[in-house]
C-alpha cells in the first residue's frame, strides 16, 4: 500500500511517500522537503499568513519532485495522508486542503494525522527503530512532553510543560544573544565554544518529584544575566541589541550554560520516566532531539543503567512529511486507519489545538 503524506503544520512545507505493504515497518520511497525559515527571519518568528501562502506555493512542485524519486505516477498512489492538527489553522488547511482534492480525484482514501504521533513514530524510518513499549521524550519548538507509548496509538502522557517548550526556551534564549529565528540550532552551535559552568542557571522543576517541566523562568534568568554582562538597566525591556556589548566569549558562554541547564533537566526528567514504568527503552523525537549534548548526555546516562535510545535520523527530527507518511502507514498496518479507509471523508477538517492523549486507541 503506497502512502502519500503532507505535512504544513508550521513552517515546513513536507511531503513523502511510503510503502506500508504488508507487516514490514513502512519504507521510504521519496520525501521532499522546503523550510520557510529563511522567509521567516526578517520577522524573529513565524508569521502565520506567509507560511500559508508559501505552503500552496511549495506543496505541488515537492508533490512532483517525491513521486520522480519514487519513479511512480500519482495513479498509484493508494492513500494520501495530511497532519490533522495541531499548528497553525491557515498553514493546516492548505495541506489538508491539497490532500482532500488529490484523494478526492484519484478516488482513494485520506488520512488525518496527528503532528505530535508523527513525531513520535519518526525514529521508525532509522536504521535502528525501536520496539514497544518505550519512554518518549517529544521536545520540539511547541511541545516538552514525557509519554508512555505502548503501541501505535497508545499513548499515555506521563509529564508535560506547564509554561514554555524546550525548543521555545532554546529560541528565546537565543533571540536574547541576538541570534537569529530560530536559534535552537544556532545556540548550540555557539555552546559548542562556551563553558557550561560559566552561569548556574536555574534547573526549574528538577526535583519536582513529578514528570512536568518548566521553562519560561530559564529565559528571565538568561535575560537578568545578559543585561548584567552587557552594563544594561536591570529593570530595562529586552531590546533585539542587548547583547550587542557582550564578547563573543561571554555570549559562548550564556548559551552553553543555559543549554546545560535545559539539558540536564530534560535528562533527569527522562531518566525518572525510566524508573517510574520500568520500561528499557527511551525515544526522543522532535526538533530538540538534534542537540548534540541532549544526545550525549542522554546516551551516557542510559548506558549506565541499561536502557537502549533511539533517535530519528536527524534531518528527521524537526518537521517533515516522511513522519506523517510512516505515521499513516503504521496506522494502516495497526487496523487503526479503518473508519478513514471504509468511508473516504473529503472533508479537510483541521484541528489547530488537539491533544495527543485523545488519540489513545482510538481509529481515524
Ligand atoms: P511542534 O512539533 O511542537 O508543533 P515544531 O514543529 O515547531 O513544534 P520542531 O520542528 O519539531 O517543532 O522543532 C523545532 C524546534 O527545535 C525549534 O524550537 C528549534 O530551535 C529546535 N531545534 C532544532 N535543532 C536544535 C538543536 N540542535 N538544538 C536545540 N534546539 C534545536
Ligand atoms: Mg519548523
Ligand atoms: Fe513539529
Amino acid at each position: 500500500m503506497l502512502i502519500l503524506g503532507f505535512e504544513s503544520s508550521c513552517d515546513e512545507t513536507g511531503v513523502a511517500l511510503v510503502d506500508a505493504s504488508g507487516h514490514a515497518t513502512p519504507r521510504l520511497l521519496g520525501h521532499a522537503l522546503h523550510s520557510q525559515i529563511a522567509m521567516h527571519q526578517a520577522y524573529g518568528g513565524v508569521v502565520p499568513e506567509l507560511a500559508s501562502r508559501d505552503h500552496i506555493r511549495r506543496v505541488l512542485p515537492l508533490t512532483d519532485e517525491v513521486m520522480a524519486q519514487a519513479g511512480l505516477d500519482l495513479s498509484a498512489v493508494d492513500a494520501v495522508a495530511y497532519t490533522r492538527g495541531p499548528g497553525l489553522a491557515g498553514a493546516l488547511l492548505v495541506g489538508s486542503g491539497v490532500a482532500c482534492a488529490l484523494a478526492m480525484a484519484l478516488d482513494k482514501p485520506v488520512i488525518g494525522i496527528h503532528h505530535l504521533e508523527g513525531h513520535l513514530l519518526s525514529p521508525f524510518l532509522s536504521t535502528d527503530p525501536p520496539e514497544f513499549p518505550f519512554v518518549a521524550l517529544l521536545v520540539s519548538g511547541g511541545h516538552t512532553q514525557l509519554m508512555r507509548v505502548d503501541g501505535v496509538g497508545r499513548y499515555e502522557l506521563l509529564g508535560e510543560t506547564i509554561d514554555d517548550a524546550a525548543g521555545e526556551a532554546f529560541d528565546k534564549s537565543a533571540k536574547l544573544l541576538g541570534l537569529d529565528y530560530p536559534g535552537g540550532p544556532a545556540l548550540s552551535r555557539l555552546a559548542q565554544e562556551g563553558d557550561p559552568q560559566a552561569y548556574r542557571f536555574p534547573r526549574p522543576l528538577m526535583h519536582s518529584g513529578d514528570l512536568d517541566f518548566s521553562f519560561a523562568g530559564l529565559k528571565t534568568a538568561v535575560l537578568t544575566q545578559v543585561k548584567k554582562l552587557a552594563h544594561a538597566r536591570p529593570e530595562g525591556p529586552a531590546t533585539l541589541h542587548l547583547a550587542d556589548p557582550l564578547t563573543l566569549g561571554q555570549k559562548a558562554d550564556v548559551a552553553a550554560s543555559v543549554q546545560a541547564a535545559i539539558v540536564e533537566v530534560l535528562v533527569r526528567k527522562s531518566l525518572s520516566a525510566i524508573d517510574q514504568t520500568g520500561l528499557r527503552r527511551l525515544v526522543v523525537a522532535g526538533g530538540v532531539g538534534a542537540n548534540a549534548r541532549l544526545r550525549e548526555q542522554l546516551n551516557a546516562a542510559c548506558a549506565r543503567r541499561g536502557v537502549r535510545v533511539h533517535y530519528p535520523e536527524l534531518h528527521l527530527c524537526t518537521d517533515n512529511g516522511a513522519m506523517i507518511a510512516l505515521a499513516a502507514g503504521l496506522r494502516v498496518q495497526a487496523g487503526l486507519a479503518a473508519e478513514s479507509l471504509r468511508q473516504p471523508a473529503y472533508r479537510f477538517d483541521v484541528r489547530p489545538r488537539w491533544p495527543l492523549a485523545e488519540l489513545s486507541a482510538g481509529t481515524v
